[in-house]
């Protein structure tokens, strides 16, 4: 069985390490295998970032974002390898993985645009004969740490930008599904970037806590589940690292009486069920404002959901594939367990479901569960499965402190045709990503994207504008060239 290694100092690496293995979740059966790098590999992978450094830091911002303008068109040429890949071992329908891959690219454009937003400040004759200027320097080594359900995208929420700045890299993948990260960062490489800039080890607890100890690395980026966001987050603080880590979510979706209820069907169709619900900013919870629109949307929900198709990446037809490992399987029909056995109703049940020719394959149904509470397990935590929860409500207050009192505060959304109500919602809503009928309201790659609570820990959030400031520190000069024959004695106050 094939081993996927590492990639260091611009080489292929191959070391008899610990493995794993790497499911193709479709077929349920393992597809190869990945190494778990040990802390001497993820050691030389810093130590080669860290001698890319200096020359990297000192290469001219517009020489570094023309590599990124080949990258791009590297990622576009190789787009349906790279979505094979993604599908393969994630198990999303491949057109999906494309959409994925795409939003990807968006970030990789971006970055083209560095120059221009590295420009700094500058204010002349801030006193006599005195000018200042900031500029906005890069940290050094940067890691970059990736959850498992956006294999190819969230890698690409980092480098790209944190590269272009004039850092170094090393990034650590999911070691669930690590190959499409391997292959892309390869693509980085041909494109030019110096041997060294951009390194990917593999790996597991070990690699993480090695990068989060070690004193070369100066910022750490992450995307997971919350509890490991923490984690890294005091850890990486600890260390007297710079750090942003993305956590989990539970993405609730209001649904006022006035909304358009056909449009809200199949927005949260998509939206709930997409990718399997292995979404950050999939939308798990439906708050129904009156008991006239839950009931509409069940019985809606219910009749569209019967179309629902659902087998392996590669058929294009198919609406969503499995989830990603058996033991998320058996999670996620133990939390529709859970709310059975707590007095929720289960509408739809995507437990037990067969996928004809793929028995082994990892495949949860969509499922839709009413009369959900917030005392319950299903509830209150993140389930990243196809699981759409509805709750009712007696008004949008009551919806809007349901949403407040979570944990999370990822992602939400509002349907409504009143457009008081929506600004109302917008405006006091205490989560980092809203949406106005718009189900997954996912940033552009010219904003950025954070939640709020425990989504997220660190004070920027990812990509965008915020990632030019998360990967560049700010120096303030200030200058005076005083003139011959112009000298001042020493001056022991400050003038006023
Ligand atoms: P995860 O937290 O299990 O793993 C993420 C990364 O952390 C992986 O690279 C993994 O190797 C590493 N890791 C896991 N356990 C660790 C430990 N004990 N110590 C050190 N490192 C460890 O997350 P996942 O299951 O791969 O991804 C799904 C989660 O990610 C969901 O909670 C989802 O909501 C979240 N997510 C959030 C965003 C966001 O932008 N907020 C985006 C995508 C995914």
């Amino acid at each position: 069985m094939k081993t996927l290694g590492h990639l260091i100092n611009g080489m292929r690496v191959d070391r008899a390490e610990r493995t794993q293995e790497i499911f193709n979740p479709s077929v349920g059966e393992a597809a190869g295998q990945v190494s778990l790098a040990s802390k001497a590999t993820v050691e030389e992978a810093v130590a080669a970032a860290q001698a890319a450094y200096p020359a990297w830091r000192d290469t001219p911002p517009a020489k570094r974002a023309r590599i990124m303008f080949r990258f791009k068109q590297l990622l576009e040429d190789h787009a349906d390898e790279i979505a094979r890949l993604i599908g393969q071992e994630h198990g999303k329908i491949v057109h999906d993985a494309r959409g994925e891959l795409a939003r990807g690219i968006e970030n990789v454009e971006y970055a083209c645009y560095a120059p221009e937003l590295l420009k700094g400040e500058h204010s002349k004759n801030t006193g006599p004969s005195i000018d200042s200027w900031s500029e906005f320097q890069s940290l050094g080594v940067v890691a970059g740490i990736t959850p498992f359900n956006f294999p190819a995208m969230v890698p690409l929420w980092m480098y790209p930008m944190a590269i272009v700045c004039g850092n170094t890299f090393v990034l650590k993948p999911s070691e669930r599904d690590p190959t499409s990260a391997l292959y892309i960062a390869e693509l980085a490489q041909e494109a030019g970037l110096p041997a060294g800039v951009l390194n990917v080890v593999n790996g597991d607890k070990e690699a993480v806590d090695t990068l989060l100890d070690d004193p070369c690395v100066q910022a750490v980026s992450f995307v997971g589940s919350t509890p490991i966001a923490e984690y890294i987050y005091s850890r990486a603080s600890a260390n007297g690292k710079r750090c942003q880590a993305l956590g989990g979510a539970k993405n609730h979706a209001i649904v006022m009486p006035d909304a358009d209820m056909d449009n809200v069907v199949n927005s949260l169709n998509g939206a709930a069920f997409g990718s399997s619900g292995e979404r950050c900013m999939a939308l798990s919870v439906a708050v129904a404002v009156g008991d006239e629109a839950a009931d509409t949307l069940i019985a809606k929900m219910q009749e569209q959901m019967k179309s629902l198709k659902v087998g392996p990446f590669s058929d294009k037809n198919n609406d969503f594939g499995p989830v990603i490992t058996k033991a998320h399987q058996e999670k996620v029909c133990g939390y529709i367990d859970s709310a059975e056995q707590q007095g929720a109703q289960i509408v739809v049940d995507g437990r037990g479901i067969q996928v004809p020719g793929h028995d082994n394959g990892f495949y949860v149904g969509g499922t839709l569960i009413d009369q959900v509470t917030p005392e319950m397990t299903c509830y209150q935590e993140e389930i990243f499965g196809p699981v759409l929860l509805v709750v009712r409500a007696g008004s949008m207050d009551e919806a809007m402190k349901l949403i407040d009192d979570h944990e999370y505060g990822n992602g939400t959304c509002i349907y409504t045709r009143d457009g008081e109500a929506a600004r109302y919602f917008s405006d006091r809503i205490q989560v980092g990503m809203v949406g106005i009928n718009v189900p997954l309201p996912v940033p552009v790659s010219y904003h950025s994207f954070g939640g709020w609570k425990r989504s997220l820990f660190g004070d920027l959030s990812a990509y965008g504008p915020d990632a030019v400031r998360f990967y560049t520190r700010r120096k303030t000069i200030t200058q005076r060239w005083p003139s011959a024959g112009v000298r001042e004695g020493a001056q022991f106050s400050f003038p006023s």
